[in-house]
Formats: structure tokens, sequence, C-alpha cells
């Protein structure tokens, strides 16, 4: 074991970059801490822009070979990677959930199966991907007639994957599965507050028969590792998912090598409740805003509700989220686990003090809560300007808010600057229609929370993000298309 190896409850990390399909260390280190117990996890190398360099050199040695690479054996090594990830779910939960406080029982049998599907999908997807010919008809000139085109998806070079703390291996995936699938190279820069399950998984690809240098994850913090990474001249794509401060540095880093990014971002997501809903259904969609500690992108943390059932809503409402367990994330019987970081606790207190010293009103909660947790929050009487209304908390704090019609619903619903996600409970087929054309926003679900198919686009609009993943979506950024057109006349064979 070198020094750079960590436990974490009987789990083997090794802290040092992975550079070339070797584990590379840093002159400086920095410290990991669990958001459990506070406990020092340990030391992790501290990229600079030596690594930063050193990594994309490496994904640039790699892509050709890798890129040449038939896709059916893309897929097959795809395949294997999601076979070891399935291996290996129990270490990869336990690590996370010491990372991020997120419930290990999620991580067992949510997150960690759906990161070894990424892999499937996208190997799969790939094999389906098309190579699109036709012969022309409408060049303008007959001379152009009976010439084919060919149209092929062709690998861009090496990506730069960067990733946020609130659910690090899922997130990481959705953008390594698909770029690794389109035949690119990438190199990854993980959260600084939860760097261990991609440096675990680094290791776990490679065993699984990944080649050297294909992926790299280069450890850090955002403006150093990260800053280094963006703005290097050899990276053909970079994808970011995080906040929208540091996505508009990215977009400057990108703007000035004209590289494509794309940029999934924050959302402060509607959850509309009409009277014709089913109210208990409703009140659980609710409940479920305070998943992950309430640290998810698609949160619905704007309740709105048809006046005439807001009294009943929020009775029930109480009763369930006041059920709650919040505590261990390791305890099965846990709801709610700690935040992040005591940056993050802090920054959440702020959102909930300023809205009551406002005039907000807190039906549940209002304060911290036992070690890093913050107590699930429900605030009342809060204006539709207010900060607390208008900006993306992350942490487990919902505002209610009431609405006299449907209008009244959409247009407070649409109204913040944001558009990743929404939420519509209602009973009535017609209404959902209605209401759903009207929305703004990436996602929109009826009914329910959460479900998210591959297959679909997924992404936001407005300050919530540019660009689409998933299926064709992630092949169309990942790669560069190219058509080859073919004429019948000039060749030896005649034939
Ligand atoms: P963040 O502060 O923007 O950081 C995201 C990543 O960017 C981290 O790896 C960070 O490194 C890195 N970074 C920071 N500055 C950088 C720079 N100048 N150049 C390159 N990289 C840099 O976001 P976060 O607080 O980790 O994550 C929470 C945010 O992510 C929320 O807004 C949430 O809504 C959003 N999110 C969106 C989605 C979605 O799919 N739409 C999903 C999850 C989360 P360090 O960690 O070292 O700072």
């Amino acid at each position: 074991m070198s020094e750079h190896t960590l436990t974490v409850a009987g789990v083997t990390v090794d802290a040092r970059h992975w550079i070339g399909g070797e584990r590379v260390a840093s002159t400086d280190t920095f410290v990991d801490v669990s958001p459990i117990d506070g406990s020092v996890l340990g030391e992790i190398a501290r990229g600079t822009a030596t690594e930063a360099s050193a990594a994309v050199a490496a994904a640039r040695a790699a892509f050709p070979g890798w890129a040449a690479t038939p896709r059916a054996e893309r897929a097959r090594i795809l395949h294997a990677v999601a076979d070891a990830v399935e291996k290996r779910i129990e270490d990869l939960s336990i690590v996370e959930t010491h990372d991020n406080g997120a419930l290990l029982r999620s991580h067992r049998r949510g997150v960690m199966p759906r990161v070894a599907h990424n892999f499937r999908f996208f190997a799969d997807w790939l094999l389906r991907l098309g190579h699109d010919d036709f012969t022309t008809y409408t060049s303008g000139s007959a001379a152009g007639r009976g010439h084919t085109n060919h149209v092929s998806w062709d690998p861009a070079g090496p990506c730069v994957l960067i990733t946020p703390w609130n659910a690090p291996l899922m997130l990481a995936t959705w953008k390594i599965a698909p770029a690794l699938a389109a035949g690119n190279t990438v190199i990854l820069k993980p959260a600084e507050w939860s760097p261990l399950t991609a440096s675990l998984f680094a290791d776990i690809a490679a065993e699984a028969g990944l080649p050297a240098g294909v992926l790299n994850v280069v450890q850090g913090y955002g403006g150093e590792a990260g800053g280094a990474l963006v703005s290097h001249p050899d990276v053909r794509r970079i994808s970011f998912t995080g906040s929208v401060p540091t996505a508009k540095t990215i977009a400057a880093a990108a703007a000035a090598n004209l590289v494509p990014a794309s940029f999934e971002l924050g959302g402060k997501s509607p959850l509309l409740v009409f009277a014709d809903a089913d109210l208990d259904l409703a009140v659980d969609l609710a409940v479920e805003q305070y998943d992950n500690a309430g640290q998810v992108c698609l949160a619905a943390t704007r309740i709105l509700v048809e006046e005439t059932i807001a009294q009943e809503f929020t009775r029930r409402f109480t009763e369930k989220a006041s059920a709650l367990r919040q505590g261990d994330p390791r305890d099965e019987a846990t709801d709610i686990g700690p935040n992040i970081h005591p940056r993050q606790l802090e920054k959440i207190d702020g959102f909930v003090q300023r809205a009551l010293a406002a005039g907000a009103r807190a039906v549940i909660g209002g304060h911290r809560g036992e070690g890093q947790c913050y107590a699930p929050t429900l605030l009342t009487d809060v204006a539709q300007d207010s900060e607390i209304v208008q900006e993306e908390v992350f942490g487990p704090v919902l505002t209610l808010q009431t609405f006299a019609d449907e209008d009244e619903a959409v247009r407070l619903a649409n109204d913040t600057r944001f558009g990743l996600a929404a939420t519509v409970a209602t009973g009535d087929r017609e209404r959902a229609e209605r209401v759903t054309d009207r929305l703004v926003a990436g996602t929109v679900w009826v009914n329910c929370f959460f479900v998210r198919d591959l297959q679909a686009p997924f992404g936001g609009s407005r300050h919530s993000g540019v660009g689409r993943e998933g299926g064709t979506w992630s092949f169309d950024f990942y790669c560069d298309l190219k058509n080859t057109v073919t004429s019948p006349k000039g060749w030896r064979d005649h034939g």
C-alpha cells in the first residue's frame, strides 16, 4: 500500500491522479472529510496545470487507438466495465456514502446499479447509431445526381468532464459512458468534496480492460486543476455539471478555444398541485423533494398549491415530513443524511434565516439539525420576487405558495431564471396537457418525479443549462458528424 492509499470502512482507494494508466502523485494534497462525522478520510493529490497537461497528453496519445477500435469491441469493453461495476457495488456504495453523505441504501439499490446501466445503455446505443447513406437527388445540377452521401459519427478527441459532489459517480458516468462509446478519450475532474469514487472507478475500469489513457482522472480544486483542463488547447469537448457561476467561467474558457461545451446546471423547479390531484400522491411527491438532503438539481423546491386545498395539503405534508428520520446515512432506517460540508450548511441556513427575517413562516424546520444535518424545512408567506423563491438553496428547504387558477399556477411556475424541471400533480388529463405545454423546463413529470430513461433528452432551459444528454443527443455532442460524397464515376472496376 502506498502512502496515498486511503481505507474507507475497509475499502482501499488510491488518492493519486490516474493518468495514462498509471498512478501519479502531486507535490501538494488536500484533505477529504466525511460529512457523516467530520472524520478525515485522507489526503488527496492536488492537481495543477502540470497534471492537467499530462492528462490531456495521455488522452491525446490514447485517442487514435481507441477511436479506431471497432464499435463492437468498444461496446464489449464498456459492457465489461458494467460487469466490473456490478461486482463492486458494495465497495462503491460504501465509499460514496462516506464521501458525500447520501444514503447507503440508495447507493446500493439505486445509484450504483444505475452506474453500471449507464455503460450498458451507451454501449448498446453505439451499435444502433446510424450510418446514414443516401443518394443525391437535389444537388441543384444534373452532375450531382447519383452521388452517394455517407454520414459518419466521428469521435471528437479528448473530452474534459467536470462534475459536482451531490451524485458524484452517477453524474460522472452519464458523461464518461457516451464519451467513451463515441470513441473519445476523457479526463475527469471530480468535485473536491467527493473525489473518491472517481478514483476507485478508474481502477475498476482498467481491470475490466479499458486501455491506458482512455480514461484519466485529475483530482484537485476547481479553479486550479479544473481551470487548467477547460482552457487546454488540445481539448475537443467540455461537459460540465455544476453551478451557474462556474458554468460562465468555463463557457468563457471554451469560447477562447472554440470548443463545444455542454452545461447541466441548477434549478428552482416547481411542483404544481391542482385541487383535482390525488392528494396523497401529491404529498408523497412533495416530501420526496427532501431526498439526498435536498441536494438534487432537479428537486421541485417550490410547491405551488391550488388555494382551495392548501390547508389540507399542508396538514398532510406536515404529518408526513415530520415523520422523516434524519441521521447516519449508513443506517437502513435513515431517510435524510447530512449535508455535504459545513460551508454548504452555512449557505443553507443563510438562505433560511434571511427568508424568515423577511417575513417567511417556517411550517416545519427553519433551523439546523443534529451534526451536519439541516432540519427539513417548509416556508410559507414568501414573495415571488424574494431570494428564497428565486435562488437555488441546494438543501432540504421548500417553499409553499398558493394559486387561484391555472394561469396563475403557470405564471408562478415559469417566473424564475431557471428551467430545469417541473412536476404537475393533477387528475385531469386535459389540464395536464394544457399546463405541460406552457411550462418552461427540460423535463416535465406528471404525477411522478425523477423518472429518467436514458433514451430521453435531459437538460435545462434558460440558466439551467445548455445542451441535452441522453441517447442520440449525447452522441450528437461527443461526435463530429462527417458527410462523405462519392461520385458514381471514376472507378477503375466500373462496377
Ligand atoms: P460547482 O461549484 O459549480 O462545481 C462543480 C465542479 O466544477 C466541481 O468539480 C468544481 O471543482 C469545478 N469547478 C469549480 N470552478 C471551476 C473552474 N473555474 N474551472 C473548472 N472547474 C471548476 O457546483 P457544485 O457546488 O459542486 O454542485 C452543485 C451545483 O450543481 C448545483 O447548482 C446543482 O443544481 C448543480 N447540478 C446540476 C445537475 C444537472 O444535471 N443539471 C446535476 C447535479 C448538480 P471543486 O469541487 O474543486 O470546486
